[in-house]
């Protein structure tokens, strides 16, 4: 399926920037009105899409949809976000953060082959203004497993309480994770002709990247349909897809790590040699739409290749991996989330006897051959 889109051309130096912006909101993400949540006001979306009044108001008379008063329109921040990005102005906070975040895409991929280690540092706190009423409550976040590409954990504490299974979790005072995690990737290429003609479903010609409610994107045929492939929708699509044509295949959850603490999911798949390949259309269309200067080869590296930019977790594509309860109500904690990488180049401790051949034997729900 094509949408026959075609990226916006930046505009030229000093040029119709206007025009960019009404294309970008042509083709801009319809979120149903169920999942909307129109809070943002005038003055923080100008700060946001830094395009002026002149340019806010001609996007409003041409149908950005908008809650509140004339001159006091309140906005929904995914519709801002995404505008932003395919307006090719250059210039707004969205634009701008995303090149920002991107960055490592331009290395060589072979960076992103090696172990990696990172301080992880994550905070979750209530959502509810005034914090958690009194009375039980208890929080949730899935537990980092780098294990599942061969990396391993130099060092995890978890306060108050630490649970066992694929979540941490802890009751009473706010969960609080640290630690050193190493990450790892490693080359692979998918064999089997079926499973490449099935991932390449979504090219980036044809698909663009955009933030949305979880809840939408765990709809993927509504998201698809309108020309976006966003990581959690796209990755159930071809997850299904491939076990349709035979393929084991599950999806996987996990964060990017070092970049502005984003969730993120990709595809797992057992090709026809027996590896699991991991496949991220997702990354290739953020390579190729939002990253200034992507290597030439990191799309391929998507397309089969474990990254050491992704922490594992045990979850599926369309399980939270966060979570909070208080006053007999579940919610959404808030979180402070600090991963950054350490210089050194970590060698895997003598006691670790994990190989990269676990990686199709994993115990925590992998797929297995
Ligand atoms: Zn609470």
């Amino acid at each position: 399926m094509s949408t026959g889109y075609l990226p916006a051309a930046p505009p030229a130096p000093g040029g119709d920037t206007l025009t960019g912006w009404l294309r970008s909101l042509d083709v801009l993400l319809r979120i149903p009105a169920e999942l909307r949540n129109e809070q943002v006001g005038r003055a923080v979306a100008l700060e946001m899409l830094r395009c002026g009044e002149p340019i806010l108001d001609e996007l409003i008379a041409s149908g950005l949809l908008h809650g509140g008063e004339r001159g006091a329109e309140l906005f929904d921040r995914f519709d801002l976000v995404n505008l932003s990005l395919y307006s090719g102005s250059g210039t707004s906070v969205p634009e701008e953060t995303m090149k920002f975040a991107l960055r490592w895409m331009h290395e060589h991929p072979s960076s992103l082959f090696r172990p990696r280690a990172w301080d992880y540092h994550v905070e979750l706190s209530c959502d509810r203004p005034g914090g958690c009423p009194t009375g039980e409550r208890d929080w949730l976040i899935a537990r980092p497993q780098p294990e599942v590409y061969a990396g391993w954990t130099e060092s995890l504490t978890v306060e108050p309480v630490c649970g066992d299974g694929i979540d941490l979790r802890s009751d009473g005072d706010p969960l609080l994770a640290k630690g050193v995690l190493v990450t790892n990737g490693e080359h692979r290429e998918i064999r089997s002709a079926r499973i490449r003609e099935i991932v390449s479903e979504y090219p980036s010609a044809d698909y663009r990247w955009a933030r949305m409610p979880e809840q939408l994107q765990w709809q993927p045929e509504a998201v698809l349909s309108q020309g976006y492939a966003p990581c959690i929708a796209v990755t159930l699509d071809l997850a299904a897809k491939c076990r349709a044509a035979g393929f084991p295949a599950r999806t996987r959850r996990g964060w990017i790590m070092g970049m502005l603490d984003l969730a993120h999911s990709w595809l797992e798949v057992v090709d026809e040699d027996g590896i699991v390949k991991a496949v991220d259309p997702a990354f290739a269309i953020l390579a190729d739409h939002h990253s200034e200067r992507p290597h030439p080869e990191f799309t391929a590296a998507c397309y089969g290749s474990p990254l050491n930019r992704l922490m594992p977790t045990g979850h599926e594509a369309n399980n939270p991996i966060m979570g909070h309860t208080c006053g007999g109500a579940a919610s959404t904690p808030k979180h402070r989330t600090m991963i950054t990488s350490q210089d050194r180049q970590p060698t895997r401790p003598a006691s670790d006897t994990s190989t990269r051949s676990d990686l199709s034997t994993h115990d925590d729900g992998g797929v297995t051959p």
